[in-house]
């Protein structure tokens, strides 16, 4: 069984980016309004996160560690309208499974209570302690990979491997304004970004935090709705710029998307108004009833199925060829 953990574990924990998104997304599925992520060493002497969520009780705080303890789906029926990021029940037990993981919670209001468990590398201590903590959890991940020397050989540098996880940030806090963020690295505050209100102007003081400047300089507002479908987001000037190039970011229902359709769509609407050759710059949120459309097809490659896709990619790709045909290419700064 330890075996088949740490290989299943290779399904959610590529690395310490992967740590902090399945730990981030528990957090966001706690109700929390600030979430703070802590990192050492790129994260693989340590990743602490923090957050004001609904915690968990004494008696569920083992569970938690379990393979397929999820206190998110009760029937099966549940999966149909799946609304929280996890479902599984896995991330905890594989992180565990490869680290020396230690959980604090704190499911009351009493800010004196508060329990801890601890478990390394699979080998859980049985034993429950009390460890104030304020309401919410923190989970701490020591030594990623210590125990799977092979994995461990696999991480990079610490400068990419903090890359990746604050990609990872940045895609987390592109997918809820409402919540406060802070990430740190090696003591060093990184980001710090408090709760906006749910406007342009708001969501534009977020945007322009975690991306370039001048992204948000040249950017167009879009606001779009047809047929029970909404985009909006911000479409940036299309670039030659290759470290510009990963600035594409597509949201279905909240969630980061990297899906063939939508890029079909888009990269149709480029071509179609001469953008050819450029990258696509892009903050994007589409929104639909979720009966249409499956989140959860893949936990981790954010894939998804649109009932009708065929209505989906001509509503992308008209709106963005609209807005794309008030953007002129700048040649000037190409
Ligand atoms: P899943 O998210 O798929 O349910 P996880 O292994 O990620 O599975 O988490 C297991 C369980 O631990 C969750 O279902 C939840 O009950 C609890 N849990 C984990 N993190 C938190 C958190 N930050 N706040 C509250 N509960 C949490
Ligand atoms: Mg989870």
């Amino acid at each position: 069984p330890r075996l088949a953990n740490q290989i299943a574990a290779g399904e959610v924990v590529e690395r310490p980016a992967s740590v902090v998104k399945e730990i981030v997304e528990n957090a966001i599925d706690a109700g929390s309004q600030r979430i703070e992520v802590e990192l050492e060493a790129g994260g693989s002497r340590l990743i602490r996160v923090r957050d004001d969520g609904i915690g968990i009780g004494e008696e569920d705080l083992p569970l938690a560690l379990s393979r397929h303890a999820t206190s998110k789906i009760a029937s099966l029926e549940d999966l149909e309208d799946v609304s929280s990021l996890g479902f599984r029940g896995e991330a905890l037990a594989s992180i565990s499974s490869v680290s020396r993981l230690e959980l604090i919670s704190n499911a009351a209001d009493d800010p004196a209570g508060g329990w801890r468990v601890v478990a390394e590398g699979r080998q859980m201590e049985p034993r429950v302690t009390p460890a104030p903590h304020p309401r919410g959890t923190s989970v701490l991940v020591r030594d990623l990979f210590f125990n799977t020397p092979a994995r461990r050989k696999f991480l990079r540098t610490e400068k990419t491997e903090f890359g990746h996880v604050e990609e990872a940030f940045r895609r987390l806090a592109l997918s809820r304004f409402d919540i406060a963020w802070v990430l740190r690295h090696n003591q060093k505050v990184v980001h710090q970004l408090p709760a906006v209100a749910s406007d342009q102007a708001g969501r534009e003081r977020r945007i322009g935090s975690l991306l370039s400047r001048r992204f948000l300089d040249e950017a167009l507002h879009v606001d779009l709705e047809a047929t029970g479908l909404r985009l909006w987001g911000w479409v940036g000037q299309p670039t030659h710029s290759r470290a510009q190039a990963d600035q594409q970011y597509f949201f279905v229902n909240g969630r980061i998307v990297r899906d063939r359709l939508v890029a079909h769509a888009i990269r149709q609407a480029y071509r179609d108004v001469m953008f050819h050759g450029r990258h696509p710059v892009f903050v994007l949120y589409l929104e639909l009833d979720p009966r249409v459309v499956d989140v959860n097809v893949h936990p981790t490659k954010h894939e998804v199925r649109f009932r009708d896709g065929r209505l989906v990619h001509d509503f992308l790709f008209s709106s963005l060829h609209r807005a794309l045909a008030s953007v002129k290419p700048n040649d000037a700064v190409a």
